[in-house]
């Protein structure tokens, strides 16, 4: 099993300052190995059908001067074979340039020594931190020019301003650097920076192993974050448990209530960016007061960057009592399968026959869309599923099709307006909640009743 355990850093002023220049160093050379990355890319790749209007100004022969044809590896493969030899040994040569494609990580990996001789200020940094920079080069250029397994491939990759660049990576720490010192302080040891404090808030599970550790600056601190694992913990086999009606249940996501459970149960809406609006707003007028780049105005910046996080922290924690409360009384969750980017879309606008536009209701829509990213449905999906698997247990997204507009009991059609906040079935005489209808019909419709959905999907309202 593989666990992140997050803890905050208590590092001295000298420390802080020494983080920062590590940060801006592995910006610059993120910045400078994608350029390097961009700027083969652009010289040489062309779509099939059309020219680029836009190219490289670099001569292609001048971006290939500086890759050598082979590289001689150094030392001995990490990889074994059957009889315990290594797979690639010491002074073997590997080409640089395959089918014309630069091997750009291994070139880029070879290359950091040259930085080194050439910005001595490099020589500060773990090698290993200087090499996790040039593998998340990689990682986002080859998700850019190489699809994944549905076929999808990411946007052009960015260079990092220094907002956007927040965080570098240990790739081997292991236990031993977590030590206790003779007052009893939880410190971690920090290779190249020294022995920093830590909130140990909760201990690292026993026999789970520190495999690597990230470094991060958020608006209030610097935190860590162990990615752990042991192998000895088995992942279970969710897919074995079979839904049954005494196992599972359904939930509604919604506004009036968060959510609402098949068996009755109503979590309200905890509302915690409406609750903070008023703080937030007093200190972004503040804010307008004072000159660009000033230093107020940098000051109040780090105020609302820190009310921001407090306000989605507040939440994300929220979203975890609520999955682990529902996750302790079942074993299977049925959940609608939520569509968020027409969720928070804007209205469409609407014109008269004369071709002016006309109220369309927008601002009324845009107080929706805050609330439905204030609840923030989609991270507590994905919260919810987390947690089922961690527990063994499973969610099942299910099509909500008809699910708010159909009684529970009878398949009857009763249609709804948004405003409709009760449920009264004309045929079969229930009466009930209609977030708590809805979340009965999403249980029934996810234990696959197969009739049911196609009496749903075919059903004619009745008069
Ligand atoms: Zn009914």
């Amino acid at each position: 099993m593989k666990l992140a355990h997050r803890y905050k850093l208590k590092p001295t002023a000298q420390q802080r300052v020494t983080l920062r220049t590590w940060l801006e160093l592995c910006r610059r050379q993120y910045n400078y190995r994608l350029g390097e990355g961009l700027r083969w890319w652009e010289a040489t790749r062309t779509p099939v059908n059309a020219c680029r209007l836009t190219c490289s100004i670099v001569p292609v022969e001048e971006i290939y001067k500086d890759i050598p044809e082979y590289r001689v590896q150094v030392r001995d493969g990490r990889k074994k074979d059957k009889d315990g030899k290594p797979v690639t040994k010491k002074g073997d040569t590997h080409p640089n340039i395959v089918c014309g494609y630069v091997e750009w990580q291994s070139v880029q990996l070879a290359d950091l020594k040259n930085t080194k001789k050439k910005f001595p200020e490099y020589k500060q940094l773990h090698s290993q931190v200087l090499q996790d920079v040039v593998n998340r080069v990689d990682y986002a250029f080859s998700r850019y020019t190489t699809p994944d397994k549905n076929g999808k491939r990411s946007g052009r990759p960015k260079f990092k301003g220094k907002v956007y660049y927040k965080s570098f990576t240990y790739s081997q720490l292991t236990n031993a650097h977590l030590i206790k010192d003779e007052k009893g302080r939880d410190l971690v040891d920090l290779p190249g920076i020294g022995l920093v404090s830590l909130v140990l808030h909760r201990p690292i599970p026993t026999g789970f192993k520190v495999k690597t550790a990230t470094v991060r600056c958020e608006a209030d601190s610097w935190y860590i974050t162990f990615s752990l694992e042991d192998n000895t913990v088995p992942v279970k086999e969710d897919e074995a448990i079979q839904p049954t009606w005494s196992n599972s249940v359904g939930i509604d996501l919604g506004l009036e209530d968060f959510l609402v459970t098949s068996e009755g149960d109503f979590v309200d809406v905890p509302q915690f960016l409406r609750k903070a609006a008023s703080r937030l707003a007093k200190l972004q007028r503040n804010r307008e007061k004072h000159f660009h780049g000033s230093y107020p105005r940098r000051r109040l910046n780090q105020k609302i960057a820190k009310l921001h996080a407090y306000i989605a922290r507040c939440r994300m924690q929220f979203h975890f009592e609520i999955a682990y409360k529902i996750l302790d009384k079942t074993r299977i969750i049925f959940v609608e399968y939520l569509s968020l980017k027409n969720l928070i879309r804007r209205n469409k606008p609407k014109t008269d026959s004369e071709g002016n536009y006309v109220a369309n209701g927008q601002s009324a829509r845009a107080g929706l869309n805050k609330s439905f990213v204030d609840a923030a449905h989609g991270q507590f999906v994905s919260i919810l599923k987390w947690v089922a698997w961690k527990l063994g247990k499973r969610v099942i997204e299910v099509d909500p099709w008809g699910t708010s507009q159909h009684c529970h009991n009878c398949l009857n059609k009763t249609p709804k307006a948004l405003s409709d906040r009760w449920h009264d079935c004309s045929n079969c005489g229930v009466s009930m909640q209609r977030d708590h209808n809805s979340a009965i019909l999403i249980k029934k419709v996810g234990l696959g009743v197969a009739s049911l959905k196609n009496a749903l999907k075919g059903k004619k309202p009745t008069p």
